[in-house]
């Protein structure tokens, strides 16, 4: 599949070039809530060694997207799928010596990655089926059938219009729209 301005990959360890450091990324972070501490970061690498995603990833290190992000290296960060790999325990925010909340700037960097677009498709897919749903995953047909043959009681009904009333606010139901007709273009 060819790359597009929206696709996710590893890219914490391509070669870094000097064209691609943007030196105000790392200013128009500390002004998003939850990145103010991002500059206090020494690289002692606590929030690595305390995550336990990066514990079971070969590639997701908490500390690297840091220091990427402070170097400004925007649009390697904002692309990067490992970003999305994050499962905000917070544990490397309470661990950080340097009070950096770490698990705060991931979701910071993450908004930005959503604002331009670059969402893994999983993710997308989920959000389609949440205002679709009210579920983050289609049930197939199949596995409610299965349910009622194993005389499993059926599931809850999704409230996709409650779920859509509830997410206007963070303005996530015009993100969705946006995105399917983006991706249709494509
Ligand atoms: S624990 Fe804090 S100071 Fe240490 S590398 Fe992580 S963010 Fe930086
Ligand atoms: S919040 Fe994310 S980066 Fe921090 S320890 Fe948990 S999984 Fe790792």
């Amino acid at each position: 599949m060819a790359e597009n301005a929206s696709t996710t990959r590893d890219t914490t360890k391509d070669p870094i070039k000097a064209s691609e450091l943007d030196p105000k990324f790392k200013y128009k972070l500390i002004k998003r809530h939850g990145s103010e501490k991002l500059l206090k970061c020494f690289q002692c690498g606590t929030c690595t060694s305390d995550c336990p995603i990066a514990r079971y990833s070969d590639s997701y290190r908490p500390r690297t997207l840091i220091h990427m992000a402070r170097l400004g290296l925007k649009d390697r960060v904002l692309k990067s799928d490992t970003l999305w790999l994050c499962a905000a325990c917070f544990t490397c925010t309470d661990r950080c010596p340097q009070d950096v909340e770490v698990a705060s700037v991931i979701r910071v960097l993450r908004n930005m990655a959503a604002e331009e677009g670059i969402v893994p498709q999983v993710f997308k897919d989920q959000c389609a089926s949440v205002l679709e749903t009210g579920y983050a995953y289609k049930i197939p047909d199949l596995r409610l059938k299965k349910r009622e043959t194993l005389g499993l009681p059926p599931l809850p009904k999704g409230n996709p219009e409650s779920v859509k009333k509830s997410l206007k606010g963070v303005n996530f139901v015009n993100y969705v729209k946006n995105q399917g007709e983006t991706d249709a273009k494509q």
